[in-house]
């Protein structure tokens, strides 16, 4: 096979920088064997931090250790969720480093240690990512389990880990020596960090002491991402917890400096104030934040994936056959549009066998490789309306029959404490039992993570999302999808404003007053557009792949995203004429 780029380019890429990046995250996936992450905002962390350092960036990143992961997921016969701790083997990825810092909590003074992880770039180039531990003999047997589970316990619980996240954080980097000039809080559970950074500033004086130029120094340093519209995703602790856990003067002084709203403390909000530069994550998540918090600029920088990572090893192998250095920069992905047909075809069936042969091995349920089939998996949360494929049922069964079949695969899980989360998923596996058949084929499967999400995103044949507008943000699963030639069938929502082409990237469903008239625009889109698309043959079908891949794959992935967030984010003076910058900085 020709192939498309025939020029030389170097096998690395330099990149303007004036320091190290510290970048801070709750959660990050790391590695498929090691459970420190819930979804999407974990899944990015760790997607950011891959093309960081496939990029070569001067980058160290903080989370916490997670030592018994979030949870494992049941499902029994009826749908009803059990979890199971997640405990694994940290030695077996991990170092453990020497210096130990302390933070206090509440009245105690809690020893911090950290674990190294080192992610390795595609031309060797090492991001340390250390995990802060508190499982050590000389803490309390409370503050042993701070830094056991993600998302666990209760709004105390989870305040004394941000204390551990941010603070400790901060602490331990200048223990571990590590100079560093931006601080990237992914989210804002890592606000902590720029208290840190103020007392730090301070030289241990007192925090009543701080001036605006203290202030300053630390904004000067700081960039924060928000990631989502829903109000939840927002973490806010009362003032009485937060005098008693994180201290009465603290407290006040952060109350002074804006960081409360609605009698709150609200991290949000701490990020914002001692931010230099914040941002959404797609372009209308910028818009909704800005209405939200209209007192701050916030730009947006679309989300993307780490290619390398989501894309099937069958159409890497092709990539690697027909497209020149789309590892090195995925635009080359634009390229695709040439890649020939049957190659793509046969590409994506052999995925497609992939994960049916996966969903025998779980279930024992033998799928039709031939057969139309949907995927939708993601967190179990209610805006994402798993259930809204079901609000006619028959209208379902329905397209099916007229379709010669129709397989659909489902799989999310509902956080422990989110029981409207629960239902929905009990509702999709009752009505899966109630309405499947010959035609008809509906499968949960157990236990979303990583490996089931590549298999899933690489191997169906159409991708569904039906969050209800705005909350969101941005949604990556369609990107995976898009990278292997799976087409999004989507609620113009979140990234998918940005990527739905009508008819060469997938389709959108149409916005309707309630979810009753979303669903039926739903239902007509999947009728008239998608299944008589598919019934048109496997040459139709494979130009949509072809151009999904060449218009979003190239475009939404972590290698620009993260050259965005160097251009835009960590170095803006590197790249602008100083006048320029300083008018900016005077703007704000
Ligand atoms: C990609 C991914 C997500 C995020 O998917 P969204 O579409 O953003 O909801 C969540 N969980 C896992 C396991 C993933 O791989």
């Amino acid at each position: 096979m020709p192939k498309i780029a025939a020029f030389k380019t170097p096998s690395y890429e330099p990149l303007p920088h004036n320091g190290v990046v510290a970048y801070f995250s709750m959660e990050i996936a790391i590695n498929p064997g090691m459970p420190t992450y819930s979804g999407g905002l974990g899944v990015l962390a760790g997607d950011t931090l891959r093309s960081a350092a496939d990029l070569n960036t001067p980058l160290v990143a903080f989370s916490l250790l997670h030592r018994k992961g979030y949870f494992r997921q049941h499902l029994d016969e009826h749908g009803i969720q059990t979890e199971d701790i997640q405990p694994w083997v940290v030695e077996d990825f991990c170092t453990e480093e020497t210096p130990r810092i302390t933070v206090n909590i509440e009245d105690r003074i809690v020893t911090v240690r950290a674990w190294r992880y080192e992610m390795v770039g595609r031309s060797g180039h090492v991001i340390p990512i250390y995990l802060l531990d508190t499982d050590i003999p000389e803490n309390s047997p409370w503050d042993r389990t701070l830094t056991d589970h993600l998302y666990g316990g209760d709004s105390n619980y989870r305040l004394q880990q941000e204390i551990v996240l941010g603070m400790g954080g901060v602490r331990m980097l200048h223990a571990l020596g590590q100079r560093v000039n931006v601080y990237h809080m992914n989210e804002g559970h890592a606000a902590f960090l720029t208290l840190a950074l103020l007392e730090s500033q301070l030289g241990g004086g007192p925090l009543n002491r701080v001036s605006p130029v203290d202030i300053e120094a630390v904004r000067k340093q700081c960039v924060f991402t928000t990631h989502t519209p829903v109000p939840a995703g927002h973490d806010r602790f009362s003032i009485e917890q937060s005098i008693r856990i994180l201290g009465g003067e603290r407290t006040a002084r952060l109350e002074s400096l804006g960081c409360c709203h609605e009698g709150m403390l609200n991290m949000t909000y701490v990020a914002l104030r001692f931010s230099r530069y914040c941002n959404g994550v797609a372009l209308q998540h910028g818009n909704v934040s800005r209405a939200m918090f209209p007192e701050y600029r916030v730009d947006a920088i679309t989300n993307g994936v780490h290619a390398p990572t989501w894309v099937s090893p069958q159409f890497q192998d092709l990539f690697d056959r027909s497209i020149d250095h789309w590892r090195r920069d995925n635009l080359f992905l634009r390229n695709a549009i040439e890649v020939p047909l049957e190659e793509v075809i046969r590409a994506h069936a052999q995925a497609k066998e992939t994960l049916l042969a996966e969903v025998a091995s779980r279930t024992g349920l033998v799928l039709n490789p031939k057969v139309l089939t949907l995927g939708f998996a993601r967190r179990a949360a209610t805006y994402k309306r798993a259930d809204l494929l079901f609000t006619h049922p028959e209208r379902l069964v329905e397209i099916a029959k007229a379709a010669g079949g129709l397989q659909i695969l489902y799989a999310g899980k509902a956080h422990p404490q989110d029981f409207p989360g629960k239902e929905i998923i009990h509702q999709v596996i009752e009505k899966a039992h109630e309405i499947s058949g010959a035609d008809l084929r509906i499968v949960y499967l157990e236990n979303y993570d990583w490996d089931l999400g590549a298999l899933l995103t690489a191997g169906v044949d159409v991708w569904v999302n039906t969050p209800r507008r705005p909350y969101e943000a941005s949604g990556t699963s369609g990107m995976k999808a898009a990278l292997n030639g799976v087409p999004s069938l989507s609620i113009l929502d979140g990234w998918w404003i940005e990527g739905c082409l009508e008819g060469f990237t997938g389709w959108a469903i149409e916005d309707g007053a309630d979810d009753i008239a979303e669903a039926d625009n739903l239902y007509a889109k999947l009728e008239n557009s998608v299944v008589a698309l598919y019934n048109r043959g496997a040459e139709a079908w494979g130009k949509l792949m072809r151009t999904t891949i060449a218009y979003n794959g190239s475009f939404f992935n972590t290698n620009r995203m993260v050259k965005q967030y160097i251009r835009n984010a960590y170095y803006p003076m590197s790249l602008l004429p100083l006048s320029e910058v300083e008018e900016e900085v005077a703007a704000k």
